[in-house]
């Protein structure tokens, strides 16, 4: 989301004349897109922030601006504690840029999806972000997205398909839809309904999307998925703890049980799909039991991979005010102990897709080995591969690999001659 936001304002500021530059010694404006949903991305942009003031001493026209979540939830007392930050922006307010560009404060929360509507300068020129929805009303008790992104709202049908098709004409192959919460997409459609309209689009080959929240994952989306080719093996479904007595001090309205049964039903309709999540170790409360809970959940249910993250307060919500915080020590202990379980089974998983064929997407040079291609399959496996002397890879190009070997953060494939 952040990401993408951060291709709004670029646009943006490109509209007033501005270029990207990698070098942040030539540039006349720098502008943080913060995020702030655990403690230590705030930490990050900090430290960031301090050796920029010190650019700035020496530059003393250099424009400073702070974006996204920090500046949302910190707004004007940011600036006051700070007076070096010449322009403080809102998570709503990237259409307001322009008329800041002197200095300013702009962080009115305008639950208004137009102001969102925006030109986006993308980066890559085969994959592209879509904005499906924005905000989220769920308010999990550990979660600072609800203060800072404002209520949830989703975009008109027309909307986003007229951007997908503009994308398609491109030549973009693949979308990921967005959306804290996209299968709770309500707007004119319904979102099984909203991917059978994208997938009538040209040129567009993939379709994915993030984030599913457990709770609207019903039949009519897995069938859908299933039935509608384009859409990838792919589902990133936030399990965030396997006991239901934290589950249910998370406020996120399912038990464990029901997350697994829709897990098992996933994999009976799309034997071939890959699902990730994502786990919250050390929520307040949370005793030696409830941890062990997640543990056997992530070896009952074999996700593709995880995202682990030590419970971290957040300001405003629910979860900050609870009782039984953990220490720290055990925090760290726990996570380490949840991604430990979880390499082994990731790393299982991907030795036994090997001698599998899949088709990939190519996405360019191999981050490693620069001789090297890479690309993912359907189910979003990082596949790495070498050119053939008859066959030279390019981004955005389809192409057979058959696996030789399963790693537990990529695969490693060669091209299977047409
Ligand atoms: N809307 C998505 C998640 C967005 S935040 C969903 O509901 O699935 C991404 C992930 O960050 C969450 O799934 C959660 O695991 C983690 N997260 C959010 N707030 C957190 C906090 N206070 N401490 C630790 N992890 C947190
Ligand atoms: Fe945060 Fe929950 Fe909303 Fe996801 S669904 S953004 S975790 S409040």
């Amino acid at each position: 989301m952040n990401v993408h936001d951060s291709e709004k304002i670029a646009a943006k500021l490109i509209e007033q004349g501005y270029n990207l530059t990698d070098d942040i010694n030539f540039a006349d404006l720098i502008l943080f897109n913060t995020c702030s949903i655990r403690q230590k991305a705030e930490q990050k942009f900090y430290s960031e922030l301090g050796k920029v003031k010190l650019i700035k001493r020496k530059k003393p026209q250099l424009k400073i601006a702070v974006a996204g979540c920090i500046a949302q939830q910190e707004g004007r007392a940011f600036k006051k504690k700070r007076p070096f930050v010449d322009i403080i922006l809102g998570t709503q307010n990237i259409d307001q840029l322009d008329t800041l560009l002197n200095g300013g404060i702009a962080i009115d929360q305008k639950d208004d999806v137009n102001a969102l509507e925006l030109t986006a300068e993308r980066q890559d020129k085969v994959k592209a972000f879509v904005n499906i929805m924005f905000g989220c009303n769920n308010y999990c008790s550990y979660c600072v997205v609800p203060y800072t992104r404002g209520r949830e709202r989703s975009r008109s049908s027309q909307s986003i398909l007229n951007e997908i098709q503009e994308l398609g004409t491109a030549g973009y192959k693949e979308i990921t839809l967005l959306g804290q919460n996209v299968n709770s997409y309500k707007s004119d459609c319904s979102f099984p309904k909203l991917l059978s309209l994208i997938h009538q689009i040209e040129g567009i080959e993939r379709i994915r999307f993030v984030t599913s929240h457990p709770k609207d994952l019903d039949d009519d989306l897995i069938d859908t998925m299933s039935q509608l080719q384009k859409v990838c093996n792919h589902i990133h479904l936030p399990l965030q703890s396997g006991s239901n007595a934290i589950i249910k001090a998370m406020n996120r309205i399912y038990t464990y049980e029901q997350f697994k049964e829709k897990t098992i039903k996933l994999r009976k309709t799309i034997p071939e799909i890959a699902i990730t999540s994502d786990i919250i170790a050390g929520f307040p409360g949370e005793t030696d039991s409830d941890h062990n809970q997640t543990i056997t959940a992530l070896k009952e249910i074999q996700f593709d991979g995880i995202y682990a993250f030590k419970y971290s307060k957040r300001p405003k919500t629910k979860a900050a005010t609870m009782d039984g915080h953990i220490d720290e020590e055990i925090k760290v202990n726990r996570l380490k102990e949840i991604l430990e379980v979880q390499e082994l089974t990731t790393g299982n998983i991907n030795k036994k897709l090997e001698g599998n064929i899949f088709n990939v997407m190519v996405e360019g040079r191999s981050e490693t080995n620069k001789n090297r291609w890479c690309g993912r399959t359907t189910s979003n496996k990082i596949v790495n591969f070498d050119p053939l002397p008859s066959l030279i890879p390019f981004a955005g190009m389809f192409i057979d690999i058959k696996i030789i070997q399963g790693f537990r953060h990529s695969l490693d494939g060669e091209i299977v001659k047409p």
